[in-house]
C-alpha cells in the first residue's frame, strides 16, 4: 500500500466525517423516530462523490478503491448506520452490478446517474420465502418476443420504493436447475413494477427497506445484465464485495458505540470516582478496543485483496462475520457502560445497539458467512 493511498484514505475519512457532522448529526434522532428516509441527503452525498466511489471517472464516478470506500462507510456509520447502509447498498450492490456485468450501453446509460447521486439504486435478490436460500427464488422472467415478462415479489430491499432503478435477479430456468437465474435492470415507472410495503424496523430506521412487486412487468432484452442463466453467479460475486461494505458498516457502528462509551466512562462518577477507574469497566473498554482493531485489520485486508484483483470470497466473509459480531458485542457493552442512561434515547448507545444487529443479518447472516468460509477452507 502506497503513502498516497493512505493519505487519500485519511483525507476521505476527514471530509466524510465533517460532512456527516454537518448534514447527518443534527437529524439522527428525528429520522430514527419518524423512520424518515432522507432521499435528498443521498443527492448531496452524490455531489461529494460518495455515491460512485468505485465507478471509474469516465462514467461519472470517483474512481477510488475499496480502501477509500471502506474509510468513507466507516465515517458515515460512526455517525448514523442507516446512512452507511444506504450508501453501501447503492454503491456495492446496484451500481457495482451494472459496473461489473453491464455492457457499454448499460454503463453509459446508468452509471453517470447513479454515481452522481442523481438516481438512487436498489438491488433485489431476497424474496419472502427465500433469503439465505436465495438461489431457490420464485420471481420469474419469461421470454416473450423480443423482451421478458417479470412476475413475483422481492422483499427487504434497500430503496425498494425510492430507488430510481433496480437490478433484479429472476428465475429464467426450471426450479432448482443450475444456472436458472438472470439479472435485469428495471427502471422505476416501468408498467407492472411497483414498490410495496415498507418495513417498520428495530434499527437502521432511516434506511428504507421495502418490497418490490412485479406483475406482468415487460422489459426489453436490452435490460438484461450479462448472459441468461448467470444472474445468481453474478450475485455471489457482487456479495463478495458487498460484504466488505457491511464489514465497514459494522466497524463504523462499533467505533461510534465505543467512542460514546469511552467518553461517558471518563465523565460518569460513582463511589466518588469516574467509572472508567473500575477494572470492571476499563476491561470492557480494553476488550471493545481490541475487537475493533481486529475487525479493522480483517476489513482492510479484504479491501486490499479486492483492490489487487485477488479472490476475496473467504476474506470478505471473515471480515463481515467478525466485524458484525464485534459491532453487536461492542454496542451491547456500550449500553452496559451507560447503565440506565444507556437504555434511554437521551444517549446514543441504544441506537447503536439497535442498528448493529442488522449487520449480522444483511448480505448473508453470520451462519451463512460460516457456511461460505467453511466451504472455502474445505474445498
Ligand atoms: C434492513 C435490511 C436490508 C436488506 N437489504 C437487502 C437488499 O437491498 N437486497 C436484498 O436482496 N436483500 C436485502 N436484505 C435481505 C437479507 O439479505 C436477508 O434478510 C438475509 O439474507 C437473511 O434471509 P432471511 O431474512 O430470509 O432469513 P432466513 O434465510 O429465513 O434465515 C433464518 C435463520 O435461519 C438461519 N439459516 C438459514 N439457512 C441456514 C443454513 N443453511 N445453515 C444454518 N443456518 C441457516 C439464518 O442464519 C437465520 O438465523 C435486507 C435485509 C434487511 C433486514
Amino acid at each position: 500500500m502506497t503513502n498516497e493511498i493512505v493519505e487519500n484514505q485519511e483525507l476521505i475519512a476527514q471530509s466524510v466525517h465533517d460532512l456527516g457532522e454537518r448534514l447527518i448529526r443534527p437529524n439522527i434522532r428525528q429520522w430514527d423516530e419518524d423512520q424518515h428516509f432522507p432521499v435528498e441527503l443521498f443527492q448531496q452525498l452524490g455531489e461529494q462523490g460518495l455515491m460512485g466511489m468505485l465507478v471509474p471517472v469516465e462514467y461519472g464516478g470517483t474512481g477510488l478503491g475499496y480502501r477509500e470506500y471502506v474509510a468513507a462507510i466507516v465515517e458515515l456509520s460512526r455517525i448514523d448506520g442507516s446512512v452507511g447502509l444506504s450508501m453501501a447498498a447503492h454503491n456495492s450492490l446496484c451500481t457495482n452490478h451494472i459496473l461489473m456485468f453491464g455492457n457499454e450501453d448499460q454503463k453509459q446509460t446508468y452509471l453517470p446517474r447513479l454515481a452522481t447521486g442523481e438516481w438512487l439504486g436498489a438491488w433485489g435478490l431476497t424474496e419472502p420465502n427465500t433469503g439465505s436460500d436465495a438461489g431457490n427464488m420464485r420471481t420469474t422472467a419469461v421470454r416473450d418476443g423480443d423482451g421478458w415478462v417479470l412476475n413475483g415479489a422481492k422483499n427487504f430491499i434497500t430503496h425498494g420504493r425510492s430507488g430510481n432503478v433496480a437490478v433484479v435477479i429472476a428465475r429464467t430456468g426450471e426450479p432448482n436447475a443450475p444456472h436458472n437465474a438472470t439479472a435485469f435492470i428495471v427502471e422505476r415507472g416501468t408498467p407492472g413494477f411497483t414498490g410495496g410495503r415498507k418495513e417498520d424496523k428495530l434499527g437502521m430506521r432511516a434506511s428504507e427497506t421495502a418490497e418490490m412487486l412485479f406483475q406482468d412487468c415487460r422489459i426489453s432484452d436490452a435490460q438484461r445484465l450479462g448472459k441468461v442463466g448467470e444472474g445468481f453467479i453474478q450475485s455471489l460475486k457482487i456479495l463478495d464485495g458487498g460484504r466488505i461494505s457491511i464489514a465497514a458498516l459494522s466497524l463504523g457502528i462499533a467505533h461510534g458505540a465505543y467512542d460514546a462509551a469511552l467518553a461517558y466512562a471518563k465523565e460518569r462518577e460513582q463511589f466518588g470516582k469516574p467509572i472508567a477507574s473500575f477494572q470492571g469497566i476499563s476491561f470492557k473498554l480494553a476488550d471493545m478496543a481490541t475487537d475493533i482493531e481486529a475487525a479493522k485489520l480483517l476489513t482492510y485486508q479484504a479491501a486490499d485483496l479486492k483492490d489487487a484483483g485477488k479472490p476475496v470470497t473467504k476474506e470478505s466473509a471473515m471480515a463481515k462475520l467478525f466485524a458484525s459480531e464485534t459491532a453487536v458485542r461492542v454496542a451491547n457493552e456500550s449500553v452496559q457502560i451507560f447503565g440506565g442512561y444507556g437504555y434511554t434515547k437521551d444517549y446514543p448507545a441504544e441506537k447503536f445497539y439497535r442498528d448493529a444487529k442488522l449487520c449480522t443479518i444483511g448480505e448473508g447472516t453470520s451462519e451463512i458467512q460460516k457456511l461460505v468460509i467453511s466451504r472455502q477452507i474445505l474445498k
